[in-house]
């Protein structure tokens, strides 16, 4: 448990534009910030944040909520997990008791393999550094063979696993570790008569998630046996998913933004030879050709992607097809040439920090461009060839989002081409139109299925409608409850004194619900109208950040939700010109105004249930109840037709 003002502290140090700018490139849009939102896949920003309010919310998928809230969605976190998070992110202590064997026990399966994940990076560098053969075997090869600095063996947390049949698996169960996470990781390869474990005699590079907690490793042999593979990574898990993680990302994304550029190489040691020249905006894709998951990752923190190649014909023409989904999310793609046989590993080692940065600065080539001279060289004399060259680049031009961009292309291409102008545009246009009708037709295929999943979903519980017959309503007073709750909104004399008292909207609105005895019905409004209600009378403050910034996640997210709906202002006409009128100027007649609303609206509810009621008691002949329900229909009749005058105009504070 951590203390609540700590948690406080957690709260008020977590600036909400901050926490979310290592995750996703913001840009600042009239009051609010926008970018690109991480939990759904989007073109065109949706993902809204508030500094002032502290919340942020995408029109897109819906999801909202405070800084803590982010961090538990976007790192899988508990709540105590998310505020320690934050805390280590701020430099905040946190005082908390030891875990509890039933704490350990409830740690959710993914904390869990995380937390075993942790043990054995710990493992793998305390060898390598501490052990005789860690030394003298991996730390060597690290540092001698290959030239990493001890800095960036660190920093890189690299490792060394003896060649042991079970020197980790033996160590973490001894340690308190299970063996159900060692094997769910892949650390522990279990079979019916043995374990042993899987990267035992490697040199080890863990991989970090884009908040830099270790999920997955990759080790290599330093063994020459061919039969021996030179690289073994982690298999897929609940925490690694390969196509998804891009190896080097946590320790690049600063500089990604910082230069608004990100290159791409392809493995553990390309990636560390870059950071050795200095270069930090890279990250690797370990073996595999970028997926579109990778892709948009990289797109949250830039726009403008550079491949490196090492100078190996086959492989480029091979993975030249895969930029195409880069050019599709509309990034701007540059590709960079090694010199034959050499790789970013190889080359930076060779040439001094700065000729290695001017050598990249110098050769990078924008994609079309390159792969246009690149294949137009292979296709010279032969027009079979150039023909499948044609369509090649207009493929790639196709998939560019942007028009001016394509024009662009297009007029180089046919230059380097010699092909007209005018034949490439209407290529790449049919392509587009085709694939333009494609998209159509799935996204109709979708649309259609969706439609038929809600309605079966509303017929198959009827309930849903009752349940949210008041979410209008009680949606609008809890928005007025935050957002003017502690507004001075009439003042009274007491009778008993005689005294001016100041009536707050909040303290009003709770007073007229509870005087007719009513409660919100929607558990999430209601939660936190009890909630209100609770502070008024223990005499604390109900600031909209009490409630933005709570423990309970449903408060906080439904206040998200609240907060970030955009309201129209009305405007009235004033001689001098048009002047806009604040809500907040208004709210003696809305609140009222809504209250009484709300009551009719409960009150014809109420109505329909007794008159229901009614026709059941005279089905059964139950007279005397009958005549009870007649007597409240009758009462509910009066009460209506009152509210119904309020509401005609004469209302009265
Ligand atoms: P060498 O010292 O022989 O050059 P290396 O360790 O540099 O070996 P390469 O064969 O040059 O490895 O491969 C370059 C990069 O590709 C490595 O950094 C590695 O991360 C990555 N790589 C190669 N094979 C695999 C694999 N099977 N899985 C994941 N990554 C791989
Ligand atoms: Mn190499």
């Amino acid at each position: 448990m951590i203390d609540q003002p700590t948690i406080q502290r957690i709260h008020d140090a977590s600036e909400i534009i901050d926490v979310i700018s290592d995750y996703v490139t913001l840009k600042r849009r009239g009051a609010n910030h926008l970018g690109l939102c991480p939990f759904h896949n989007e073109k065109t920003p949706s993902f809204t944040v508030s500094g002032a309010k502290g919340i942020y919310k995408c029109f897109g998928c819906g999801k909202g909520g405070n800084a803590v809230n982010f961090i538990m969605d976007i790192e899988h976190l508990t709540y105590p997990d998310a505020l320690k998070h934050l805390a280590k992110k701020y430099h905040i202590e946190v005082k908390e008791a030891e875990q509890t064997q039933e704490q350990i026990d409830f740690a959710t399966e993914r904390e869990s393999l995380m937390i075993v994940s942790d043990f054995a990076q710990k493992f793998f560098t305390k060898t390598l550094f501490e052990h005789k053969e860690g030394r003298a075997i991996g730390f060597s090869y690290l540092h001698d063979h290959r030239g990493i600095s001890d800095a960036l063996i660190e920093k890189f947390q690299l490792g060394y696993s003896p060649d042991q049949k079970d020197a980790l698996t033996k160590e973490a169960q001894e340690n308190g570790y299970k063996l159900e996470y060692l094997v769910k990781t892949g650390l522990t390869v279990q079979k019916e008569t043995w374990t042993a474990d899987r990267f035992s005699s490697r040199v080890i590079f863990p991989i970090h998630n884009v908040s830099g907690r270790v999920i997955a490793f990759g080790g290599r042999t330093l063994k020459t046996d061919k039969n021996i593979a030179k690289y073994l990574n982690s298999p897929e898990s609940e925490i690694y998913s390969k196509s998804k993680i891009l190896y080097g990302l946590f320790f690049a994304k600063k500089t990604i933004i910082q230069k608004d550029k990100c290159y791409l190489v392809e493995g553990y040691t390309d990636v560390i030879s870059m950071h050795q020249a200095s270069v930090e905006n890279v990250v690797a894709s370990s073996g595999t050709s970028l997926t579109v998951e990778q892709i948009r990752q990289i797109k949250r923190f830039t726009n403008n992607l550079t491949i490196l190649y090492d100078g190996d014909f086959a492989g480029i023409k091979a993975s030249l097809r895969g930029i195409n989904l880069v050019l599709e999310e509309g990034m701007d793609v540059k590709v960079l040439l090694f010199p034959d046989g050499e790789d970013p590993d190889s080359y930076s080692r060779k040439l001094s920090s700065s000729e290695f940065l001017s050598f990249i600065e110098k050769n990078e080539t924008d994609f079309i461009t390159f792969k246009t001279r690149l294949l137009a060289e292979d296709s010279k004399n032969d027009p079979i060839k150039k023909v499948q060259l044609i369509t090649d680049i207009v493929e790639s031009v196709a998939m560019i989002p942007d028009t001016i961009r394509r024009s662009v292309y297009i007029k180089e291409c046919s230059t380097i081409m010699d092909i007209s102008e005018d034949i490439l545009l209407s290529e790449v246009n049919k392509r587009r139109r085709k694939s333009a009708q494609k998209d159509k037709e799935e996204r109709e295929k979708t649309e259609a299925t969706e439609n038929a999943e809600a309605i079966k979903k509303t017929i198959s519980s009827p309930n849903i409608i009752r349940e949210t017959q008041f979410e209008v309503e009680e949606q609008e007073i809890i928005r007025l409850l935050l957002n003017y709750g502690e507004k001075i909104l009439v003042k009274e004399i007491n009778e008993a004194t005689n005294e001016e008292i100041e009536i707050t909207t909040a303290a009003y609105i709770i007073r007229e619900i509870l005087k007719d005895e009513l409660e919100l019905t929607i558990p999430r409004y209601k939660k936190i109208f009890d909630e209100f209600q609770q502070l008024i009378m223990d005499n604390q403050s109900y600031s909209q950040k009490h409630f933005v910034n709570h423990e309970d996640n449903e408060i906080t997210n439904t206040a998200a939700d609240i907060l970030s709906k955009v309201y129209p202002l009305s405007k009235i006409h004033a001689a001098g010109g048009v002047f806009i009128e604040l809500e907040e100027m208004k709210l003696e007649r809305i609140v009222p105004k809504t209250i009484i609303e709300y009551k009719n609206k409960v009150i014809l509810s109420r109505m329909k249930d007794v008159f229901a009621q009614m026709l059941k008691a005279q089905e059964t002949g139950d007279k005397v109840l009958f005549e009870e329900l007649q007597q409240s229909y009758i009462a509910f009749t009066e009460l209506k037709k009152q509210l119904s005058e309020l509401l005609g105009g004469r209302i009265i504070v």
